[in-house]
């Protein structure tokens, strides 16, 4: 179990949290940042709330795309700040820099529950450098402006960071409310998940999630793959899949998960139907072909077909415990979205625990409409919820580990 926040003692404390605030950019017409999504931001609401109720004061640390090291001033996190602002319904200050005397100025300026932002902790090399020693020294240097550490940013604990891990290290902590729920749920559905268990599985390659497959294979009932990777099963089984997405060189790894099923007696059930087109185009006609019969020559499957939609949307709303990750189809174009909906509907219907990891799936609930308030938990971290259901220890989770 993680150390909880309700534990810390933070009254009167100089708080140190790490936030995921990692949110998509864009610039709009005259040239101002604009956030187009601020889900991350409000996630971390909550934990910011329940420190400033305690009288804490709140100095945040966070990311924001890739500067790798350097002082990138699209990067800054103001607008995230300015944002935070109006979300918290009070004045949030911002720092000039990452620890140095603006920031170390602006945490001395704080009073019981007020909240800073410090800059982007990716402007300084030390945050990501491969030497511990290093990140040890930046670590350093915010542990000496705060009385305790908060981890509430699910996005990056399974990363070796300043922030993150070596932080941690350095100052009484605990986990924020994101991170102690996150953690919660996928160490449920790894240890303890009510059954009938189902993963169903999507999204381009398969070659990203084998990790996953082989450590889910032990715990589920049920695997139902969709989405690019399904090809690379289907031609393992002898179909022909025409011009789909294929990785001929993971044939033999998938083999070794059909055979693996088959031992454990676990359901892997493939599309029987798919949707068709010769380009990756929505202008295109398109078409229903039956896997028996082959994806014809020139032609790419984009999503799985009616059958098969109406089929896992079946299985997953018998199930207690779902977890999805990965889009059924490409369903950024419309008529290849069809097979994403159903599956992502049928979680809104289950009788029990449903989750979705991972980012493009995350973003499919939210594009599609589906009602997120319907499913029991969306992960806001890609990344670290692969990892977690690969089995992996997770670096930021550790150190938190009481
Ligand atoms: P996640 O981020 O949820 O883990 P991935 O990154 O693995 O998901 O995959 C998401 C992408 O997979 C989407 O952009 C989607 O268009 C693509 N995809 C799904 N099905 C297919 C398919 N049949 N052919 C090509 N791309 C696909
Ligand atoms: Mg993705």
């Amino acid at each position: 179990m993680v150390a909880r926040l309700a534990d810390l003692d933070v009254a009167g404390k100089v708080v140190l949290l790490r936030a995921d605030f990692n949110v998509p950019l864009d610039t709009d017409a005259d040239g101002a940042t604009i956030i187009t999504d601020d889900r991350r931001i409000r996630s971390s609401v909550p934990t910011i709330k329940a420190l400033t109720d305690r009288g804490a004061r709140v100095a945040i640390l966070a990311h924001l795309g890739r500067p790798k090291g350097e002082v990138v001033p699209r990067l800054s996190l103001r607008p995230v700040a300015a944002r935070l602002s109006e979300l918290l319904g009070q004045p949030v200050a911002v720092a000039d820099d990452v620890c140095g005397p603006s920031a170390a100025a602006t945490i001395a300026s704080l009073s019981d529950g007020q909240v800073a932002v410090l800059e982007n902790v990716r402007f300084d090399p030390r945050e990501t450098s491969k030497d511990p020693d290093v990140r040890t020294e930046l670590a350093s240097q915010w542990a000496a402006m705060g009385d305790v550490f908060v981890s509430d940013g699910f996005g990056v604990v399974h990363r070796n960071q300043a922030s993150v891990t070596e932080l941690a290290a350095l100052l009484p902590h605990a986990a924020g409310l994101l991170v102690e729920k996150e953690a919660h749920v996928f160490s449920t559905l790894l240890t303890d998940p009510a059954r009938p268990y189902t993963v169903v599985l999507g999204g381009s390659k398969v070659s990203d999630k084998l990790g996953v497959i082989k450590n889910l294979l032990a715990r589920v009932d049920r695997l139902l793959i969709g989405g690019g990777m399904c090809f690379t099963f289907l031609a393992a089984e002898g179909y022909s899949v025409g011009n789909s997405i294929l990785e001929a060189d993971q044939i033999d790894t998938v083999k070794g998960f059909l055979q693996d099923a088959k031992d454990r007696g676990i359901e892997l059930v493939l599309p029987t139907d798919l949707v068709i087109t010769q380009e990756f185009s929505e202008a295109e006609p398109i078409q229903v072909v039956q896997v028996v019969d082959g994806v014809p020559d020139g032609w790419m499957a984009l999503d799985i077909g009616p059958d098969t939609a109406a089929h896992f949307a079946q299985l997953v709303e018998a199930s207690k415990t779902v977890v999805w990750n990965g889009p059924m189809g490409v369903f950024e174009m419309a008529p290849f979205a069809a097979g994403t909906i159903a599956v992502a509907q049928a979680l809104t219907k289950v009788d029990g625990m449903s989750v979705v990891g991972g980012g493009d799936s995350a973003a499919a609930i939210q594009i599609l409409g589906i009602d997120e308030s319907l499913i029991g938990h969306i992960s806001t971290g890609g990344g670290a919820s692969l990892e977690f259901l690969e089995g992996r220890t997770l670096p930021g989770i550790a150190v938190l580990e009481v």
